[in-house]
């Protein structure tokens, strides 16, 4: 048998990637009656809604708050807080707050993700390393050789990261999206995760947009109700990030720490750091998607589209899904 064109397994409708935006794609998919397959290489749910238990404490170390513009999306998530899996945080962060809601996933920001990947057929840790036009379709070459076939792919991996992957397997971009989507370029995040030996020194609610100095913003996951012990999540702005990427992580989280002390205000008993390669992205693409292949169908999609947020990978989620299904 040629072993080059085995194929592992057929779907119909294969999303890479389940943070936000594949999600509410496969969700979208499987309303309409068809049998999308959502895979991920990472262990969890959620992408860049991301919560780490350290022992006793658990952080929120990638998203922080969402918040709801769009009617739909402000209905979705009211729908999961009646599930249990989001409520509000807070209507802002100084003060009196700006009257607009906060939500939070329950417990921490993959509870929301579950919730969302409920009834959808999840793949986890298998990772997409090419993607090659085939007779009919798409061949999904994943990282130890495997390939699967699918009729149509949704992409939502930060757009540069989905770019190499359609480089290995030759997809030539169209004319309209190439300059476009190579033109996106995403923000570094370092986050710092903290236990702590008492509670912090931050104001309720417990969130803080600093963006000065090396601190963007820090966060109590206690106050926020997502841990039951002190633990403080710490993120470092782009500048800082970038220019401590390569170096010593152990040194950039002292560094960081030392300038968070007057809000911890107690003791920290254990640190990790993570790095966000992409985190947010510098400017996006204003189109909800991108098609750029279109039989058959190949749509790009994720926050690099409609806005640098939890809401814009939504609306862009929504929009690769009705680019297939029409
Ligand atoms: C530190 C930080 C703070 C943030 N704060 C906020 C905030 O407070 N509010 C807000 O609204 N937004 C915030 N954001 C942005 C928000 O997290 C993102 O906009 C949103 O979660 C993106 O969702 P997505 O589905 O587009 O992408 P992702 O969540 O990144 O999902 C993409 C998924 O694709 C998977 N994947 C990638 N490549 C492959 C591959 N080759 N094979 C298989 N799987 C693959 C990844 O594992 C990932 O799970 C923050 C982001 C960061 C990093």
């Amino acid at each position: 048998m040629d072993m080059q064109n085995k194929t592992d397994r057929a779907v119909e409708v294969l999303v890479i990637g389940a943070g936000m935006a594949g999600l509410l794609a496969a969700r979208t998919l499987k309303e309409a009656g068809r049998e999308p397959v959502v895979i991920d290489k990472g262990r969890g749910l959620g992408g860049r809604m991301a919560t780490r238990r350290i022992g006793g404490a658990i952080f929120d170390h990638g998203a922080q708050f969402i918040t709801a513009r769009d009617v739909r999306f402000a209905a979705l998530l009211e729908e999961a807080g009646g599930a249990g899996a989001a409520s509000e945080w807070c209507k802002g962060f100084s003060g009196k707050g700006d009257g607009h809601a906060r939500w939070r996933g329950v417990p921490g920001m993959t509870g929301l993700a579950r919730y969302l990947a409920q009834g959808l057929e999840m793949v986890q840790e298998k990772q997409v390393e090419a993607l090659r036009l085939s007779e009919g379709g798409w061949k999904v070459e994943m990282t130890g050789g495997e390939s699967w076939a699918a009729k149509a792919v949704i992409l939502t991996a930060p757009v540069p990261q989905s770019l190499v992957l359609l480089a290995k397997g030759g997809v030539v971009l169209p004319e309209e999206w190439k300059g476009r989507l190579e033109a996106i370029r995403y923000e570094r995040c370092l986050a710092v995760m903290a236990v702590l030996d008492g509670p912090s020194n931050l104001p309720e609610p417990g969130g803080l947009a600093l963006n000065e100095g090396p601190i963007a913003w820090m966060a109590d996951n206690q106050k926020k109700g997502v841990s039951g012990e002190a633990a403080v999540t710490i993120h470092a702005t782009p500048e800082f990030s970038l220019e401590h990427w390569e170096k010593d992580r152990d040194e950039a989280a002292r560094l960081l720490l030392e300038a968070a002390a007057p809000w911890l205000g107690a003791g920290v008993k254990t640190v990790q750091v993570h790095g966000w390669k992409f985190s947010k992205p510098v400017e996006g693409e204003a189109e909800a998607c991108a098609v750029v292949h279109r039989a058959p169908k190949l749509v790009l999609a994720g926050d690099s589209f409609c806005g640098s947020r939890v809401e814009g990978a939504a609306l862009s989620g929504w929009a690769a899904a009705e680019a297939v299904l029409a």
